[in-house]
């Protein structure tokens, strides 16, 4: 558990007024008016074209604050920095447009964003669009989905954005363009607190998508997870990985939209609780 300081300014972090929540969703349809504050970080590095097409994107819903990572921290899940100076650098983006990045994890990146730069007034966080898909059981791995639940632990409402695909040609506009419709959708709707939503979507033209599909978590289990090697001084090494256990593909799943040509969504919660497994240990109470 973190210490946190005593009216930090979490409590100060807060959803769009209705008014401005009107604003933004005109500000998506060409109209410009600067409304929304929203802070767009990854996993991939502040230097990927993901994150660049998502800060272009969402440019018209308002002021969009990007700080990510300095360098690719795919997989480090919801890894905090606590015991080394963490910094924050002004630095580019692929194009040249100004960002902000930081030596920390992703959600390290949601922490100094929201909190030193924003003053605790973010409306959104997005995270991506992350190069590689953020299914199943993988968002625990997820730094992209891990900077949302960093977010929605703050206060803030939060969206993760993965393309599902390793491919190097990505279409990242057409998702990027989707994404900034959510976000102004969300600024009408908010969702229950403590919830983020989980897209993802398959690398193919807009005229092949197959349309949006509100879906639940799938399984994703890998075999052949741990590969044994020995290098040419004679010692073993290991390399992490494993091949997608076939079948896991269940319809409902976010596995199964985004194999059936859909973009998923996915509402995700901090809460794990196992309400099931609650209800069939309170034996356990009477030990
Ligand atoms: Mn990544």
């Amino acid at each position: 558990m973190l210490p946190r300081a005593a009216g930090s300014p979490v409590a100060r972090a807060r959803l769009p007024s209705p008014r401005r929540a009107r604003v933004a969703h005109r500000a998506v349809e060409g109209i410009m008016t600067v409304i929304m504050r929203l802070l767009v970080t990854n996993d991939d590095g502040v230097h990927s074209p993901g994150i660049l097409a998502l800060k272009k994107a969402l440019d018209p819903l308002g002021e969009v604050i990007v700080v990510a990572p300095e360098r690719p921290r795919s997989a480090v899940g919801h890894a905090i920095t606590l015991h080394k100076p963490l910094r924050l650098h002004r630095g580019k983006m692929a194009d040249g447009l100004p960002a902000w990045s930081s030596n920390g994890t992703p959600a390290d990146c949601v922490t100094l964003g929201i909190l030193e730069l924003m003053d605790g007034k973010a409306d959104l966080v997005v995270s991506g669009i992350n190069h590689g898909p953020n299914l199943g059981w993988d968002v625990h791995y997820s730094g992209t989905v891990s900077a949302a639940f960093e977010s929605v632990m703050i206060g803030v409402p939060a969206i993760a954005v993965s393309v599902a695909s390793w491919d190097d040609d990505i279409r990242w506009d057409g998702l990027a363009r989707f994404a900034a419709k959510l976000a102004s959708w969300l600024s009408e709707h908010p969702l229950g607190p403590h919830t983020l939503l989980n897209v993802n979507a398959p690398n193919l033209p807009a005229g092949e998508l197959k349309g949006i599909e509100i879906t639940r978590l799938g399984s994703r289990q890998y075999v052949d997870r741990l590969i044994k090697r020995v290098d040419p001084t004679g010692r073993p090494y290991f390399w992490l990985g494993g091949t997608l256990l076939d079948g896991q593909s269940e319809a409902g799943s976010d596995v199964h939209a985004v194999a059936n040509g859909k973009i998923s969504v996915t509402p995700l919660q901090l809460d794990l609780t196992s309400n099931a497994a609650r209800a069939d240990l309170r034996a356990i109470e009477g030990l």
